[in-house]
């Protein structure tokens, strides 16, 4: 029942993890078969770890609760105590996860800066891969992610990185936590299909993590991909971490649902994102950079430098949510539209015009 207030709905750009399951996505997971995953009797989760790994040409899938649980059981998965992944310095699986593969596997992480276009420079893994030797830890996998900070990889990179790593005898682990980003964003470079490039990028890999709950709206859960024998070995470390979900296909059919209807909507976010960008083009205090998928960073500059945590305030007085300080970030998404990216854009533009 109304109020008689007027209520403005909030526009929340903090990330696109905040999005809520569709109508038809919660029809999809009260329909789904149910059963118990640990004994591997969960028709919706089996289903779900089917399509997706079909889907990037793997031989099995897991479905996980996290991604961070995902790329943890993959570096466990492909590493032992005393062993080293090369990652760079802003990866996920490295900065954001609590140090967990170092902390739970003893896998020793070697960090190394990126470029600015996000990716690790060859010559530099080259050099961080240790010799045969008593001395070191024993370098066995290359993990990157893509997108990395909404950049997209470039293709080329991503097929000359993970061929040095394999030349090199390492394996290669995929953060695709917004993979389908980084899809749609080749595919419309390219003029290809979003789900070919899909695959196209994954198949670069020995595994691949992916997201459901970020860009593709899932409520919850991730998926990890790989070989049959690889995704045994990362079954034993889910265990071991807690991972082990019983009518987990209420979740999977969200996750299912998200693969078929909202991978090619992704391409919206992205234009949003865009008209977010180019609505603040010309404001001496901003330098915006231009958007690759559905994250836009705004750097405050000159003057304005120390002036984030009152322009974050004054956009929440707004009903406009997003996230950093000197480093605005803005995501677009499933729940964001035209309207609230037209909304934030003139929030913006009010503060430096005051
Ligand atoms: C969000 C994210 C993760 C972790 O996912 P959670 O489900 O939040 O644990 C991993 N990698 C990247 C690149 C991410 O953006």
């Amino acid at each position: 029942m109304s109020t008689g207030q007027q209520t403005t709905a909030l526009v929340d750009l903090r990330s696109d993890t905040v999005t809520q399951p569709t109508a038809a996505m919660r029809a999809a997971m009260l329909a789904a078969p149910l059963g118990d995953d640990v004994f591997g009797g969960d028709p919706s989760v089996n289903a779900l770890q089917s399509q997706i790994a079909g889907l990037l040409g793997f031989e099995a899938a897991l479905f996980m609760p996290t991604g961070t649980q995902s790329n943890l059981c993959a570096i466990l998965a492909h590493c032992g105590r005393g062993d080293e992944y090369i990652v760079g310095q802003q990866q996920h699986c490295y900065r954001w996860e609590g140090g967990g593969a170092a902390v739970l596997g003893s896998v020793q992480p070697q960090p190394i800066e990126h470029a600015p276009d996000g990716s690790l420079p060859l010559a530099r893994i080259e050099a961080e891969i240790k010799p045969d030797d008593a001395h070191f830890a024993r370098t066995r996998l290359l993990a990157l992610e893509n997108t990395l900070g909404g950049k997209l990889l470039p293709f080329d990179y991503v097929q000359a990185a993970t061929q040095l790593a394999a030349d090199k005898g390492l394996l290669r682990h995929l953060d695709g936590a917004r993979l389908f980003n980084a899809a749609t964003a080749q595919a419309e470079a390219l003029g290809t299909d979003v789900y070919d490039e899909a695959r196209r990028i994954a198949q670069c890999f020995d595994s691949v993590s992916v997201c459901f709950s970020k860009g593709l709206g899932a409520p919850v859960g991730s998926a990890l991909c790989g070989s049959r024998e690889f995704i045994l070995r990362a079954h034993r470390v889910r265990k071991m971490a807690g991972g082990g979900m019983r009518q987990a296909g209420v979740l999977a059919a969200a996750a299912s649902h998200a693969l078929e209807h909202h991978v090619r909507r992704l391409r919206d976010d992205h234009a949003l994102a865009r008209q977010l960008a180019q609505g603040l083009a010309g404001i001496p205090a901003l330098r915006v950079e231009p958007p690759q998928s559905n994250i836009v960073f705004v750097d405050l500059q000159g003057q304005a430098a120390d002036q984030g945590a009152a322009l974050l305030a004054h956009l929440q007085s707004q009903g406009i949510l997003a996230t950093g300080l000197y480093r605005l970030r803005f995501v677009t998404h499933l729940d964001a539209d035209a309207d609230g990216v037209a909304r934030a854009v003139a929030a913006i533009r009010g503060f430096f015009a005051r």
